[in-house]
Parts: structure tokens; sequence; C-alpha cells
């Protein structure tokens, strides 16, 4: 797949986020940290737990 920006979603003029993989501690700790980071509107921090959690082929197997 390209490395590079994802193109924004017409619908919503947001770009989609990743959802993250069930049975993956990883992903759900990353999920939380992004609803933290939702919570604190900082959407720096909420965009890189969106690229932490799109990478998840690279937390492993289980
Ligand atoms: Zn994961």
């Amino acid at each position: 797949m390209p490395e590079g920006p994802l193109p924004v979603d017409p619908i919503s003029g947001e770009r989609p986020e990743p959802e993250p993989v069930e049975g993956c501690a990883q992903c759900a700790r990353l999920a939380e940290g992004r609803d933290r980071a939702k919570y604190l509107r900082d959407w720096s921090f909420v965009t890189d737990f969106n690229i932490m959690i799109r990478q998840h082929p690279d937390h492993g197997n289980i």
C-alpha cells in the first residue's frame, strides 16, 4: 500500500478513522488513548493514535 495522507471522506469531510481490532490489547489501549485525546481535543494526538491503530499488523499476532 502506498504511504501518504489518506483521501478526505467526502461525506463527513473527515478522514475515516481506523477501527481497533477486536481481541488486540494494543489496539484497545490505543483506542482508549484516542478517546482521551478527543476528550482533551488534542487532534494531533488523535491523529497519532489513528496512525498507530492503522499499523495494527505491527502489533504482532497474539
Ligand atoms: Zn492491534
